[in-house]
């Protein structure tokens, strides 16, 4: 079995624990490889190693414009093992290759995007109202920065930090989940290979109670970064708080899907489909929730079944499946178990409803696509994130209770619009609370569309220019150029 170490100071490194723990094939339902078993004394030498960089002549020293260039030839040779890094993926964690190519051979643009705009981070020079000062501003890096990420897209969701924060010069301690560490132990590889310093770019790998709260509490972390459950994201937030850490959390959600009785019915079946099956509904924007018009309620279920019955279900290995397993074996009995719970609450079982259990699925974990109709929207199933694929279906009678019906929810992440009215579209989207709406689409992402949450989605916004700006202090100075010599017991 392969073995991944952690990868600290720009060398592959054993845990000090001298264990490693495996990492399952989720396709086979078994090991395939095994991961670094981290501790505090891993956590420790991480952080020293990223403190050591940040004032080394090596990363310090660059000026911003070489910082950017590092960061094209990082992207040049992420592109050059895009598709054996969506493989590993793939079997690390289950997504579909063709999803996952797709998703490698992206990644690129966010440390090209990012690459350029470090050296268009400018201070300010303020007209300042006193007499004999000049005044400026500095932008630099906040320090070392915690990246914590969850197993759904572990090398997307990384970059997303990753990228910023090295444009911004900060250095970074990541901490993949323990169910897929792998490709982020590979993508350090690959970025001290390109010629990023050593200690710019660690990862530890191991549990989060062993590794991630460790990290978050280390005095040498000034700011973490984590996309995760809303549990461990309350923790987290928590712990930044009583160390006044800079803290972002991108958390979970419980998204609306919004078919209005005049929308182009196929496309918003085909909206509908991708919103909640694609990766087997595991992505934090997941359209888990339809709310469909009441007059076109039973059209449109019977649609969505019909086109959802057709998936292809197996290897993920296999480009022409189209809905694979579940990655982790804890989250295939979870939601396995909410299907149970909906049942109780009283929802029919539109479509599948259990186990996935044909030949092709093999011992995977797989779960037959599952529409639930007859939800209401108190019911847990309408609330509570399942991160699996399982649609609740919910009719609305009419704007106002669809507006009603999407916002009353905890989350506010995502939702979709799907209507030709184009005032509608409009009006809908303003008055829904989450970070992203998508109208007559679902699920585009871009590095240069802000992404976020409202409510207890998540605080702060990733991608677009601004988010370079949660990687970077500001510092004013003031320079005396001749100022009167000022009353000592007086601040002017
Ligand atoms: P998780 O919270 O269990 O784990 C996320 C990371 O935090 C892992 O690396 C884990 O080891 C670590 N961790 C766990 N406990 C910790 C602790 N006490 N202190 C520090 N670190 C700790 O989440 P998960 O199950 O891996 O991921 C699924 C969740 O992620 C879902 O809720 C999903 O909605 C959310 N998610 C959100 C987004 C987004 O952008 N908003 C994207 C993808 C996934």
């Amino acid at each position: 079995m392969i073995r991944y170490n952690h990868f600290i100071d720009g060398k592959s490194t054993v845990p000090s624990s001298g264990r490693w723990f495996d990492t399952d094939n989720p396709y086979r339902g078994k090991p395939w490889a095994s991961v670094a078993e981290g501790n505090l004394d891993d956590v420790d030498h991480a952080v020293t190693a990223a403190q050591n960089a940040l004032e080394s002549e090596q990363w310090a020293g660059m000026t911003a414009s070489e910082r950017g260039l590092l960061l094209y030839r990082i992207a040049d040779v992420l592109e050059g093992h895009a598709s054996r890094l969506a493989e590993l993926e793939t079997r690390d964690n289950g997504k579909l290759v063709a999803e996952m190519r797709a998703q490698t051979a992206y990644l690129p643009a966010w440390y090209r995007y990012y690459g350029g705009l470090a050296d268009k981070v400018e201070g300010t020079v303020p007209p300042i109202d006193k007499a004999g000062f000049f005044t400026y501003t500095r932008r630099e890096p906040v320090g070392v920065v915690a990246i914590l990420t969850p197993w759904n897209s572990p090398l997307m969701l990384l970059s997303w930090k990753l990228a910023p924060a090295l444009a911004a010069g900060c250095t970074v301690v990541a901490k993949p989940s323990e169910f897929t560490s792998a490709s982020t132990v590979r993508m350090a590889e690959l970025f001290s290979e390109a010629g990023l310093p050593n200690g710019v770019f660690n990862v530890v790998t191991g549990l989060g109670q062993d590794v991630g709260e460790p990290l978050v509490n280390h005095p040498g972390i000034s700011k973490v970064s984590f996309t995760g459950s809303e549990a461990t994201g309350s923790k987290i937030g928590e712990a930044a708080g009583r160390d006044f850490k800079h803290v972002a959390l991108e958390l979970g959600g419980k998204s609306p899907n919004i078919v209005f009785a005049d929308a182009d019915l196929p496309s918003a079946v085909n909206g509908v489909v991708a919103g909640i099956f694609a990766a087997s509904g595991q992505t934090c924007i997941a359209g888990s929730r339809l709310l469909v018009q009441e007059e076109i309620h039973d059209k449109l279920l019977a649609e969505v079944v019909q086109l959802a019955s057709t998936a292809r279900m197996g290897d993920p290995l296999d480009a022409t499946t189209q809905v694979g397993p579940i990655t982790t074996r804890p989250q295939y009995a979870k939601v396995l178990q909410y299907i149970e719970i909906a049942q109780g609450e009283g929802a029919q079982v539109a479509l599948g409803g259990g186990p996935a259990l044909r030949p092709e699925c093999g011992d995977g974990w797989f779960v037959e696509p599952t529409i639930l109709s007859g939800v209401d929207n108190q019911m847990r199933i309408a609330q509570e994130e399942v991160f699996g694929p399982v649609l609740a279906v919910i009719p609305f009678r009419d704007e106002e209770e669809a507006i009603r019906l999407a916002n009353d929810s905890r989350h506010g992440l995502g939702a979709g619009v799907w209507t030709r009215d184009l005032g509608r579209a409009i009006r809908v989207s303003h008055q829904i609370r989450s970070g992203t709406v998508w109208v007559n689409t679902y699920r585009a992402l871009s590095y240069l569309a802000p992404f976020g949450g409202f409510k207890a989605s998540g605080l702060g916004r990733e991608n677009g220019i601004a988010a370079i700006n949660d990687y970077l202090e500001t510092k004013t100075v003031w320079v005396n150029t001749g100022a009167p010599t000022a009353n000592p017991f007086v601040i002017r």
